[in-house]
């Protein structure tokens, strides 16, 4: 999906229509890799044995990642107050692009 990299819309800081520059959203990189529950459930699961599950059925392959597309959610920022607003695309979408 293309994206405009400015659009005239609505800036909830001014109350009225404004031109915003437009960019996408991305998460902040993790301070740690693994949480402390899962570096304990990782070491568990190493070597032999149902990988730590102690009442349910050996895991035999981990799923990482389920879904392959992602909500697209862009960042406006106001051109006459320079503040920032999230807006989410609705939609899930495979690939974001800005538009050159
Ligand atoms: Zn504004």
């Amino acid at each position: 999906m293309l994206i405009p990299k400015s659009l005239r819309t609505y800036c909830p800081h001014c109350n009225k229509h404004t031109n915003h520059s437009v960019s996408i959203y991305k998460t902040a990189p993790k301070r740690r890799a693994l949480s402390q529950g899962q570096r304990r459930a990782e070491r568990r699961r190493r070597g032999h044995g149902n990988k730590g599950r102690y009442s349910k059925k050996p895991i035999t392959q981990i799923k990482t990642h389920a879904k392959t597309t992602k909500k697209g959610v862009l960042t406006l920022k106001c051109s006459e107050c320079g503040k920032t607003h999230h807006r989410s695309l609705g939609q899930r979408i495979k690939k974001l692009e800005l538009k050159r």
